[in-house]
């Protein structure tokens, strides 16, 4: 008899650009992330044409994470 297998639907990959994703937390950006020279979202280093998503904010002990991000260009229509 054959074992059971467990099967998991594959879902589609939401195919959503960067611009209209939702922004993180300013916990666990990188460095480039948080200096503005790489996408807030998918991480990817940003050359010309980058959104800017303003400002997000956060706060570890005395410190804060006000951060200004930014994320990749709207992809061209196809
Ligand atoms: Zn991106």
């Amino acid at each position: 008899m054959p074992k059971p297998t467990l099967v998991v639907p594959l879902r589609p990959l939401a195919r959503v650009a960067c611009v209209q994703a939702p922004v993180p937390t300013p916990y666990g950006l990188t460095w480039a992330q948080t200096a503005g020279r790489a996408c807030v979202v998918c991480g990817r280093r940003l050359t010309s044409g980058a959104v800017s998503r303003g400002w997000i904010y956060g706060q570890h002990g005395a410190h804060r994470l006000d951060v200004e991000v930014w994320c990749c260009p709207a992809p061209e229509t196809r």
